[in-house]
């Protein structure tokens, strides 16, 4: 699950029944669904909770949901899997409701730097751009560009 190594994950949680930790100070990775004329089935969300310092429980939702135990090592896994990556339009975003990351969470390596919109040139972040795929070109607009320009697509 997620390219976390088979060693570092401790079990499933075969009886996961809905969402478990909920109120625990806890890490959230979303995906940045960043096209909304394509449809993504898997995860859509991801939440982190510490309950030792070796043991952190990984609950996932979306069209798959469950959870799991995993290592602090699985944790780092987790981050560099889905937050380092390259891309100018992130896949994955952090989202907590902390104010800053617990000490258990690494920092991702290469925070998204500002995308330009393609309408009216002003700079968003890469988590807030909307690219419709329409043909070749792949025009990127901030959310109130794409309010004015959705009818179209
Ligand atoms: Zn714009």
């Amino acid at each position: 699950m997620f390219n976390i190594s088979e060693s570092d994950i401790i079990e499933q949680d075969e009886t996961w029944g809905g969402f478990e930790n909920e109120g625990q100070p806890q890490v959230r990775i979303v995906r940045n669904q960043a096209d909304p004329t394509m449809i993504v089935d898997g995860v859509d969300g991801i939440s982190v909770t510490c309950e030792s310092t070796n043991r952190f429980y990984v609950e996932y939702w979306g069209y798959l949901a469950g959870g799991l135990w995993v290592t602090r090592d699985g944790v780092g896994e987790l981050k560099q899997n889905l937050l380092d990556d390259q891309d100018d339009i992130p896949g994955w975003s952090l989202s907590t409701d902390l104010d800053e990351l617990p000490d258990w969470f690494p920092a991702p390596e290469n925070p998204p730097s500002p995308v330009t919109c393609t309408e009216c040139g002003s700079e968003v972040s890469g988590t807030k751009i909307v690219t419709p795929y329409s043909g070749e070109l792949q025009d990127r607009y901030c959310p109130e560009c794409w309010v004015s320009v959705r009818d179209d697509f």
